[in-house]
């Protein structure tokens, strides 16, 4: 049996790497932990997830400021935004969290922390810093970065990605973002809301293309009623840079050419998986555009390497790189031949009003071929949205043939909260009446999940056939008054 250094040699210290670094080191395997940053993270803590709800939450208050008469408040003059102020808010943040992803923390858990950027020298081994690292098991958690598409001039253009994006010194008077995901759609709100004048280019006819339309149109109807301008369904030709400002070229579907100008791009199309520099090839590791080829227990196609988080090219989500470094764990140390299930995995864009989903929602159930069915509440009707001045939304729950839930969207307040409980339901494979039956506190944004579930079974309680049923056995005397002197 060769004898190598470590049982198990991580790359990559974000969501995905550290998940599986501080289960193996507390599960007693010697464990490595390689990042080439200086700190560890990833993109989630430094570039990602913390600084982008920060920002948005900034932005948040500031637009409650502008808005306090909606609230019945005297209107303030708000003064404009530092943003340098807004980034160093960010950055505290970041500071918090940082000490628990310290290299100081993973030592005491028992992993050694080495920073640098490796390379596979042969399948168990890394060359990092001048110095040879051997490993049993590796797992490569490298993540995704930012891509930048041969789009004409853009290599002669200064832009920002979301690396950038929080650091700026100053707020952009202008802004123009390229993609309509959820990485554009977050940021357009939060730059417009703080006083940036943005528009967002999209080649699809939608924003946020894997949601459905419906949800989709209506987060891009709250954000242009802000201000947000939006040019969908139109592809970018070219991009210069104008020394004083930017410009955008696109050709809209009818093929118009629009000249856009802004100070600043923010490009966000998509993003591209880490597998640069770490000898891949050399060592016959097997990986496309997407990112690197795994099974359904996350091994790569040499088997005691595995890859989890961005870098498979699979769901890119902190929550779906801690779930695939969990699988990792359970099939590199304890040998369970664990596989990914994704069935029930959520998301959540954190626009205002957020936008969240699990399991299915109406487009891959149709391309899936499943007859569904679609019961929807509206916030409107949730007397605590009415309450918190947050009726924009509906939730949505699909049911399959069988009637059985198989996804739940929602566009409206908390949703990224609100689908928590939907976890559990389909999961757990929850009942609906037992959901539909279940006490909810009062007033909770929250009851919208039992009376979406409720509104299932009201047509069936409240049907002329148990009434007849009750007023057979119990001798009901029916209705107290005349349906048309019911004047409203
Ligand atoms: C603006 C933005 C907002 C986002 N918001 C959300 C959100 O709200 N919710 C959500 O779930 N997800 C969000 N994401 C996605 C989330 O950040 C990623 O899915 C998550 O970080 C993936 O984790 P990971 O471990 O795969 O990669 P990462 O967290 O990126 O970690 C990879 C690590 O590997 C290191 N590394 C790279 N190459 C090498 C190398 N050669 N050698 C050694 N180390 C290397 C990197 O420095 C990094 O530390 C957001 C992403 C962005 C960009």
């Amino acid at each position: 049996m060769p004898n190598y250094d470590y049982d198990i040699g991580v790359i990559g210290g974000g969501a995905g790497g550290l998940t599986v670094a501080s289960g193996a080191a507390q599960l007693g395997a010697k464990t490595l932990l390689v990042e080439k940053e200086k700190e560890l993270g990833g993109d989630c803590l430094h570039f990602g997830c913390v600084p982008s709800k920060t920002l948005l939450k900034s932005a948040h208050v500031y637009h409650l400021m502008k808005n306090s008469q909606k609230f019945g408040l005297p209107s303030v003059d708000v003064p404009p935004v530092e943003f340098s102020e807004v980034s160093k808010r960010i950055k505290s943040v970041i500071d918090i969290i940082q000490h628990h992803d310290s290299k100081e923390r993973f030592c005491k858990l028992g992993a050694k922390v080495e920073f640098g950027q490796p390379t596979f020298t042969d399948e168990h081994s890394i060359r990092l810093n001048g110095s040879n690292f051997s490993a049993k098991t590796w797992v490569i958690a490298t993540g995704s970065s930012p891509i930048a598409p041969p789009i004409k001039g853009l290599d002669q253009t200064p832009y920002i990605t979301n690396r950038e994006v929080f650091y700026l010194d100053h707020l952009p008077k202008s802004l123009i973002i390229l993609g309509g995901g959820p990485i554009g759609s977050e940021m357009s709100q939060a730059f417009c809301r703080l006083g940036t004048r943005v528009a967002v280019v999209d080649m699809a006819p939608q924003i946020l293309v894997k949601e459905d339309p419906d949800l989709a149109d209506a987060v891009k109807e709250v954000l242009s009623s802000e201000g947000v301008e939006f040019y969908l369904d139109s592809s970018i030709e070219e991009v210069k840079d104008l020394g004083s400002g930017k410009e955008v070229k696109i050709k809209t579907k009818q093929g118009g050419i629009i000249g856009l100008k802004a100070e600043t791009i923010l490009v966000a199309l998509g993003r591209g998986a880490n597998t640069d520099d770490l000898g891949l090839e050399a060592i016959g590791i097997k990986f496309d555009r997407q990112g690197i080829n795994v099974d359904n227990r996350l091994r790569t196609n040499l088997k005691h390497i595995y890859a989890a988080g961005d870098i498979n090219g699979g769901y890119q989500f902190t929550h779906a790189a801690g779930y695939e470094g969990g699988i990792v764990v359970s099939n590199a140390i304890f040998r369970l031949p664990r596989k990914v299930n994704y069935t029930f995995l959520p998301w959540c864009t954190y626009t205002d009003p957020p936008l969240g989903s699990i399991g299915m929602n109406e487009k891959s159930a149709r391309a899936a071929g499943i007859d569904y069915k679609v019961w929807t509440e509206e916030f409107k009707d949730n007397d605590r949205s009415l309450a918190e001045g947050e009726t924009v939304g509906k939730i949505k729950m699909i049911l399959d043939e069988k009637e059985k839930p198989i996804g739940v969207q929602i566009l409206g307040p908390h949703a990224g909260d609100l689908l928590s409980e939907w976890v559990a339901v389909l999961n757990g494979k929850v009942k609906l009446s037992t959901l539909a039956a279940a006490i909810h506190p009062y007033p909770t944004i929250g009851e919208i999940n039992k009376k979406v579930a409720g509104s299932y079974f009201s047509p069936k309680i409240f049907s002329e056939k148990v009434q007849k049923g009750l007023k057979f056995f119990f001798n009901l005397k029916g209705r107290a008054c005349a349906e048309e002197t019911c004047i409203e």
